[in-house]
């Protein structure tokens, strides 16, 4: 074990030599898992959360126990964290963990789900391996109404469409790759997070979701009531994009159908959620606290580039249009996008995408931008 220090927590984890193979290391191949590379998801969560204020807070699967011990340790009026693990050696290492940074914790050796089914907490965080849907209902079942559940999904190629069956099973969802994809599978995975939360007769309410790197993350909040379950069913939506021409279309329904501008074949994904993916509000929270009580992170930097980006975006529902390509339908090259943002007067850059850019005008609109400049 070797020690290191991120945020406020200093924790034991396996030292990465003595698990490498070939002079490499993947944080997969050690006995319990640790990842640097989730700093940023780390980072932003804490500051998410000072601004949600949860009081007692359920790290589901903890592995080291470095994100409940860092919720602990940055966040206010956090009184007590639940860790849990599967795996024997990780909930050693938590309990060593959590005594080296003197938390207020119970460690427990469970499936989460089964867990999950005998608690009750105000933020529940599911961070797997994979696929957080199989820990969807009963997080949603252990989450009290009016509080937060967070869940990370590191299966891009399933929600991207790269593995379309791998969508369908895990998600029920029809998966075609449309030019904005990377925007469409975090709808799609929002998407069955709220059926799931519906079967509960919970409304989850995305509150902040983004993108980074090879990862989703979304924050909702969860309301009881069948009606606000029914409402958020009712914003579920089919996203259709003709291949030919980039035109686009929405429905309700799942069907193929013919693009009206070029009759080619459209393709389709969905259903995704097709509302707002974050609380403006809490958007500007998150950016003023990070901005106030943060400067400390291990990547601020990146978190406040990312933040800065998703409050300039957040106003925009529609998914962003890729500037490369439409511009490959027109045969044109790309133009800088700086350029296509002043013409439209009324857009922003994305954070899903450097190539692509946010707006509330159509697809003709921004056509017309590209051919300009
Ligand atoms: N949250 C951690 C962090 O921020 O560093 C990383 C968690 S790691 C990606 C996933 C953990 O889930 C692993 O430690 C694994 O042992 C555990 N796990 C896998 N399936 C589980 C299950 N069904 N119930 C509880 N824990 C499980």
């Amino acid at each position: 074990l070797i020690k290191i220090k991120e945020g406020k927590a200093e924790i034991l984890v396996p030292d990465p030599k003595s698990y490498e193979i070939d002079g490499k290391f993947d944080p997969s191949w050690a006995p319990v898992f640790y990842n640097p590379k989730m700093t940023l998801n780390r980072d932003l969560s804490v500051v998410v959360l000072s601004v949600l204020k949860p009081k007692k807070i359920v790290d589901a699967l903890s592995a080291s126990g470095i994100r409940g011990i860092r919720y602990f340790k940055e966040i206010e009026g956090v009184e007590k964290v639940i860790f849990n693990d599967l795996d024997k050696n990780a909930v050693e290492l938590i309990n060593k963990n959590i005594e080296l940074n003197k938390v207020k914790g119970e460690v427990f050796n469970k499936d989460a789900n089964a867990l999950l089914h005998e608690i009750k907490a105000d933020f529940i965080d599911i961070d797997p391996f994979g696929s957080p849907a199989p820990f969807l209902l009963s997080a949603f079942n252990a989450v009290v109404r009016g509080g937060y559940v967070a869940i990370t999904s590191t299966d891009l190629s399933a929600l991207v469409c790269s593995s379309k069956y791998s969508a369908r099973r895990k998600y029920d969802i029809y998966c075609e790759r449309l030019s904005f994809s990377r925007e469409l599978g975090v709808r799609g995975l929002i998407g069955k997070a709220i059926r799931e939360a519906a079967i509960l007769e919970k409304a989850a309410i995305p509150i902040f979701s983004f993108y980074y790197d090879y990862y989703y993350r979304v924050f909702f909040k969860v309301e009881g009531g069948a009606k606000r379950a029914d409402n958020l069913l009712s914003k579920l939506v089919y996203y259709y994009e003709c291949p030919n021409c980039g035109y686009r279309e929405r429905s309700e329904y799942y069907e193929r159908i013919k693009c009206t501008k070029c009759g080619t074949l459209m393709r389709v994904y969905g259903p995704a959620w097709g509302g707002e993916l974050y609380n403006t509000d809490l958007v500007s929270d998150v950016k003023n606290k990070l901005q106030s009580n943060f400067t400390y992170l291990p990547v601020y930097n990146h978190v406040t580039r990312l933040v800065s980006t998703v409050e300039n975006e957040a106003m925009y529902t529609q998914p962003y249009y890729k500037l490369d390509f439409l511009s490959s339908r027109l045969k044109k090259n790309v133009p800088a996008k700086n350029k296509v943002i002043s013409c439209l007067s009324d857009a922003s850059n994305t954070h899903f995408d450097n190539v692509g850019i946010k707006t509330s005008k159509n697809v003709e609109e921004v056509i017309q931008c590209i051919k300009i400049n």
